[in-house]
């Protein structure tokens, strides 16, 4: 019997890599503007090389790639009949690595995967209506093919983050609730923030907190007043791109690195954003952070590289198999300081 999601927090915190969308298709398996996960059809060992990459950088969690995965989308691109086996795919191909792993490491959890839909209306029962039936019958093939809990994930709109709540407790699987406010720093429903977490929790939400959209810099503030105004546990799994206060989300991101060819489409997002990325520090930055704050279940969503987690793992006082390769500038050819390294090339170092 593997630990589970609740005993981890607990024991040692939780690391969750997201952001498959992101890497699916700049590893050229995705359709960027569409953006449905076919690849759990198509090239099902491109995915199952991004978890083991992912496991391997130390994330503890593999997130069945079912995000977009739903009815709406695959109406969109005229293949509904595959949405079915779409899931399932990706759910075997979670549970295929999560247990393929060196045999003094636990399992991995394997969570199962809903989210924004982008058709929920506040004024309209009928979207509504439809967006609880997505969310049912992605729920019902995620239990039926087996995994440690949900995650549902993205939510700008507050009653759709509910919603999603409520199909996942008929599970009875632990339910990690993450909303993913827009630039106005409030859901589309006009609910604030922080009340928003505050009421997931009331509804029995076992973990609340943000994803998506934001960097660390603006989401951290929400996050530390999610910390103080919650009992449970906490999630924070930003982008690792540089947002700012007067562009809080990554779809306004305007590129001030010296651009000399702007994206056809006008904006940065979704295809343009790699000038902006955090390094690796900036993500170490926020997960201690996060971790110093007592947030628990940590993670880098749309961008997230093997690199990003295995700094946000090493904060958490982990040593993932990734860690065999962490920095050791100590030997490297210019900067290094290792004496065996010819003294006129190091020497050269600040003028290369
Ligand atoms: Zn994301």
């Amino acid at each position: 019997m593997k630990t589970g999601l609740m005993r981890r927090l607990d024991q040692t915190g939780v690391v969750c890599a997201e952001g498959y969308l992101f890497e699916m298709e700049r590893r050229g398996y995705l359709t960027a503007g569409e953006f449905v996960p076919e690849v759990a059809l198509e090239n099902p060992e491109a995915l199952k090389s991004l978890h083991k990459d992912f496991q391997h950088a130390g994330s503890d969690v593999l997130v069945a790639f079912t995000y977009n995965g739903h009815r709406e989308k695959m109406r969109i691109i005229g293949k509904e009949d595959l949405l079915e086996s779409l899931n399932r795919a990706a759910l075997q191909i979670a549970n295929e690595v999560a247990v393929d792993v060196p045999e003094d490491y636990e399992p991995s959890l394997v969570a199962g995967n809903i989210s924004n839909s982008n058709i929920w209306n506040p004024n309209d029962s009928r979207s509504q209506m439809e967006v609880r039936k997505m969310f049912s019958e992605m729920v019902e093939w995620a239990v039926d093919e087996g995994v440690d809990y949900f995650i549902g994930e993205t939510f700008y709109f507050a009653e759709e983050a509910f919603t999603a709540l409520e199909v996942i407790q008929k599970s009875k699987k632990p339910a990690v609730i993450t909303i993913a406010p827009m630039g106005e720093n409030v859901l589309r429903d006009q609910w604030d923030i922080i009340d928003t977490c505050k009421e997931l929790e009331q509804r029995g939400a076992d973990v609340v907190g943000m994803n998506c959209f934001r960097g660390p810099s603006t989401m951290m503030p929400y996050i530390t007043k999610i910390r103080e105004s919650v009992s449970g546990h906490v999630a924070a799994l930003p982008i690792p791109y540089r947002t700012t206060d007067r562009q809080p989300t990554f779809f306004n991101l305007d590129d001030t690195c010296g651009c000399t060819v702007p994206s056809p489409h006008g904006r940065t997002f979704p295809t343009a954003l790699d000038p902006l990325y955090c390094n690796r520090y900036e993500i170490k930055k926020f997960a201690e952070d996060a971790w110093s704050n007592n947030i628990r279940y940590l993670g880098v969503c749309c961008g997230a590289a093997p690199i990003h987690i295995r700094e946000v793992a090493e904060v958490m006082g982990r040593t993932p198999l990734a860690s065999r390769y962490s920095e050791n500038m100590q030997n490297h050819f210019m900067y290094g300081t290792d004496k065996s390294l010819p003294a006129h090339i190091t020497s050269y170092g600040d003028q290369a």
